[in-house]
C-alpha cells in the first residue's frame, strides 16, 4: 500500500459505513427521504462476498419494497426447496402466506453492486475503497470516522452514523460491540462450479451431511443453481465458544460437492470462500448515542439456515426510519436494541435454541429421519426454518411459532442485542 499523501475532512448528515445489502439499503432509504448520506466501503465494487447467494421470499420482499425488483431479472426464480436426507427427498414449495411464492440466487459480485449503484442513483455518495480505519469520539458521542483509501486519509464528520461492515465488524468493535460466541453461531464455506442443471427451479438442501469418513455432521450442505451455467455449492454448521465445529471447512465443502457429483454433474470448484456467521442477534453494545449497527455487524443472521441478506436490507430500511423519526439529537443508545429487539427477540430466541438441537448429531440421528418421513412436520419446519412466519401471519403455525419465542425468551439468560 502507499503512503497516503493527502489528509481532508467532509461533513454528512448520516454516514454509512460498509456498502452490502445493509448499508446499501440504509442509503437508499436515507437518500431518497432527501437525507445528505455518505456510504463508504473498503472494498472497490464490484466484490465478492463468501456467500450462499440465496434470496429467500423474505429478501425478495424487501428488494420490491425498496423497489429494485429490477435487481432479481435476468436471475433465476427458484419455487422452494428439495430436501433431502436419511434415504428421502421432499419438495417443499415456498409456503409464507403473506410473502412472494419465489426466491431467487444471485452472485453477490452482481447483487451487491447493483444494490449501491442503486444507492448512488438515489443520491448517495460513494466512496469505495475507504476502509473506516478509526474513530474521533467526544463526550461519548460519535463524532467523526477516519477512512483511509490508497492515496488519502478522509475524516468524515457525520451527525449521525451506520456500520454495516459485516459479521466481524471492526469498527463496531472499536465501539464497543461485544459478540458473544457463547451463544450459538455459524461457520459456513462456499464454491462455485459449472452444472448442466443450473436452471433447476428449486434449491437443494441436504440435512445429513457426512463428511469423508461417513461420519454425521451437524448442520447442512446445499446447492443454489445461479441460472447462469453455475451453481453455488457449500456447508454449513453451528458452533459455540464451548462446543466449537473443528471442521476444515474447504475439505467437507468438497467432499460434498463429490457426494452429489452424480446428479449435478459439477465442473471444478472455484472461487471457494468462507466466513463465520454472528446469529440469532448474539450481540450487545448494537448502538450508542449517534450509531447503529446493522445486518450481520447486529448478528442478524437466522441460526436455523444461515441467511441474512434479507434481515441486512430489513434492519436498513429500519435503521434509516428509526434516524429520521428519533432525529440527529436524541440518544440512540437504548431505543435501537430496543427496536432490534421488538423486531426479531421471540424469532432469533426460539431459533438460536432450535439451532443447538438440530446440529446436534445425537438428536439429528433420532429426529431425522421421523422428521423426512412426516412431510407435514417438515412443512411447518421449512416454513420457520425459512423465516416465513410474518408479524400479519395469524394461522396456527405462526401463532405456535410467536409462544415458543416468548417462552424461550423467558429462558433466556441473555436476550437477544443485550
Ligand atoms: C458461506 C456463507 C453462505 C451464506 N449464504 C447465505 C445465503 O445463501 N443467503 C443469505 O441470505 N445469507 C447468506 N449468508 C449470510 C450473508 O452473506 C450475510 O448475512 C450478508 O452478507 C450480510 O450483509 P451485510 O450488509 O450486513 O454485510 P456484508 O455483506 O458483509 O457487507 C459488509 C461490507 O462492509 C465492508 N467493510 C468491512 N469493514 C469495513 C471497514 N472497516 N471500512 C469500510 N468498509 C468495510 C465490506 O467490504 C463489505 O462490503 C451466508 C454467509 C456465509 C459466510
Amino acid at each position: 500500500m502507499t503512503t497516503p499523501t493527502a489528509h481532508e475532512t467532509v461533513r454528512t448528515d448520516v454516514l454509512v459505513v460498509g456498502a452490502g445489502p445493509g448499508g446499501a439499503s440504509a442509503a437508499t432509504h436515507l437518500a431518497r427521504l432527501g437525507r445528505d448520506v455518505i456510504l463508504a466501503d473498503g472494498a472497490t465494487f464490484p466484490r465478492d462476498k463468501a456467500c450462499g447467494d440465496g434470496l429467500t421470499p423474505r429478501a425478495v420482499a424487501e428488494l420490491e419494497h425498496l423497489k429494485l425488483d429490477h435487481v432479481l431479472q435476468g436471475g433465476p426464480v427458484n419455487k422452494g426447496l428439495r430436501g433431502y436426507g436419511f434415504g428421502k427427498a421432499l419438495v417443499l414449495p415456498w409456503n409464507g402466506p403473506h410473502l412472494p411464492k419465489h426466491g431467487s440466487a444471485i452472485a453477490r459480485t452482481v447483487l451487491d453492486n447493483a444494490l449501491r449503484a442503486a444507492a448512488l442513483d438515489a443520491g448517495a455518495t460513494g466512496l469505495d475503497g475507504h476502509r473506516a480505519i478509526d474513530v474521533v469520539l467526544y463526550r461519548g458521542k460519535l463524532t467523526g470516522v477516519v477512512l483511509r483509501s490508497a492515496d488519502r486519509i478522509v475524516t468524515v464528520e457525520a451527525k449521525q452514523v451506520i456500520v454495516a461492515d459485516g459479521g466481524k465488524s471492526h469498527l463496531g468493535r472499536q465501539l464497543g460491540r461485544t459478540w458473544h460466541q457463547e451463544t450459538v453461531f455459524g461457520v459456513a464455506s462456499r464454491a462455485y462450479a459449472t452444472s448442466p442443471n443450473a436452471d433447476d427451479p428449486w434449491i437443494t438442501s441436504h440435512l445429513e451431511l457426512r463428511d469423508e469418513t461417513g461420519r454425521m455432521m451437524g448442520g447442512y450442505g446445499w446447492v443454489f443453481p445461479l441460472g447462469n451455467g453455475l451453481v453455488n455449492i457449500g456447508a454449513g454448521t453451528l458452533a459455540t465458544k464451548k462446543r466449537p465445529a473443528n471442521i476444515n471447512l474447504r475439505k467437507l465443502t468438497e467432499e460434498y460437492a463429490r457426494q452429489r457429483q452424480d446428479e449435478w454433474q459439477l465442473g471444478d470448484l472455484t472461487g471457494y470462500g468462507s466466513a463465520p456467521l454472528p446469529m440469532g442477534g448474539a450481540v450487545s453494545g448494537v448502538a450508542g448515542k449517534n450509531w447503529v449497527l446493522i445486518g450481520d455487524a447486529a448478528g442478524c443472521i437466522n441460526p436455523l439456515n444461515g441467511e441474512g441478506i434479507d434481515y441486512a436490507l430489513e434492519t436498513g430500511r429500519l435503521a434509516a426510519e428509526h434516524l429520521i423519526e428519533r432525529g440527529p439529537l436524541a440518544d440512540l443508545t437504548t431505543s435501537w436494541a430496543d427496536e432490534l429487539y421488538a423486531e426479531y427477540g421471540e424469532a432469533f430466541s426460539i431459533a438460536r435454541r432450535l439451532g443447538i438441537l438440530i446440529t446436534s448429531e445425537r438428536i439429528m440421528k433420532m429426529s431425522g429421519p421421523i422428521g423426512m418421513r412426516t412431510p407435514g412436520v417438515m412443512k411447518v419446519a421449512f416454513r420457520v426454518m425459512g423465516n416465513l412466519v410474518t408479524p400479519e401471519d395469524r394461522d396456527v403455525v405462526a401463532r405456535a411459532w410467536r409462544l415458543a419465542g416468548r417462552a424461550s425468551l423467558a429462558l433466556d439468560r441473555r436476550r437477544p442485542f443485550h
